[in-house]
């Protein structure tokens, strides 16, 4: 079974409005209104591929309600763990081509929340062979909350994926446990570097081989429509993939993770996991939703994904 962990999901509301007006009122006649956070998004999508996945975190108040309706109403598996404090709103307007984000910081976890969602996690271990964390910690857990998450995985033999960035990441990255996946993309990677890289292939190996990244199995440096540079134990290979026509790129990154944790419970090869996992991150770019998949032209994109070791 896939596990995965969102620890902040918030509903995400979406408003398109034509024009948008400061300082007066805009109406809005159509909306969305859907269960969000990075976490779910690569549970969507596994569970649009056909995965058995159980998703779980942090819900609480009238919008984690609204988010567990949501789920219930797919094939998704939940296991949320329920706090006293009360679920986000993430709210995008779209107009005018642009999209401007209003994202609430989300609830604080008490000290004794946080100390029982770990409790709470071994039962779910049992079941799990895969774990994939995504995206930011909500306040109130430390910055050293997903190192724990990972050894308490690790110690159950189960593989992690962890896609954070910021402290929550370094703080793993520093720590004496090491997850199996890490997924940063350039940007990120360069974040964590301090400097910036580029593109570059032996810019990228020399990169991925500085110290803080020892011991760690995969390092799949996404790289958007170039496809994606991965290191895993102590080979390196380049993903080149074909033009495609894009529609909406935001969550790609997201569908990758779920196409990596697909690919690991399925114990697959190398280039299968590469291969899949950009199949995913373009089969999302290529659709109008976040955290959505076609899997119907998986295959047609699959093939034309080329994993040369490099
Ligand atoms: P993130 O969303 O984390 O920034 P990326 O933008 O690198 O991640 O996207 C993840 C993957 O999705 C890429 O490695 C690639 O396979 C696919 N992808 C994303 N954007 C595009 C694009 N514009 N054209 C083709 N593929 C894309």
């Amino acid at each position: 079974m896939i596990l995965t962990l969102t620890l902040n999901p918030s509903v995400d509301i979406s408003y398109p409005l034509d024009q948008f007006n400061l300082d007066t009122v805009n109406r809005v006649s159509q909306t969305s209104k859907t269960a969000g956070g990075k976490g779910l998004n690569v549970t969507r999508v596994l569970s649009e591929f056909g995965e058995d996945v159980i998703a779980s975190g942090f819900l609480g108040g009238a919008l984690g309600q609204y988010i567990e309706e949501q789920i219930e109403t797919t094939r998704i598996k939940q296991a949320f763990f329920k706090i006293k404090g009360e679920t986000r709103n993430c709210i995008a307007i779209l107009h005018e081509g642009q999209q401007t984000e209003i994202l609430e910081k989300g609830p604080t976890i008490e000290l004794k929340e946080s100390e029982e969602f770990k409790s709470h996690l071994l039962k779910l271990f049992k079941e799990t062979d895969v774990a994939v964390m995504s995206g930011s910690l909500p306040k109130g857990l430390n910055t050293d909350y997903y190192t724990d998450i990972v050894r308490l995985a690790k110690e159950q033999g189960i593989l992690t994926i962890l896609d954070s960035s910021g402290q929550s990441l370094e703080e793993v990255l520093i720590s004496n446990v090491k997850p199996t996946v890490i997924k940063p993309n350039i940007d990120e990677l360069s974040h964590l570097l301090k400097y910036k890289v580029t593109s570059d292939i032996k810019e990228l190996k020399t990169a991925v081989s500085q110290p803080i990244f020892n011991d760690i199995e995969w390092i799949i440096v996404s790289l958007g429509s170039e496809g994606a540079f991965a290191k895993h134990n102590h080979k390196f290979y380049k993903v080149n993939i074909p033009n495609i026509k894009v529609v909406n790129p935001v969550g790609s990154g997201d569908s990758t993770v779920a196409g990596i944790a697909s690919a690991l419970i399925h114990q697959q090869t190398d280039e299968e996991l590469l291969k899949k996992a950009n199949a995913f991150g373009m089969l999302n770019a290529m659709e109008q939703q976040t955290g959505h998949i076609n899997t119907d032209k998986f295959d047609e994109i699959f093939k034309q994904i080329e994993v040369i070791e490099v």
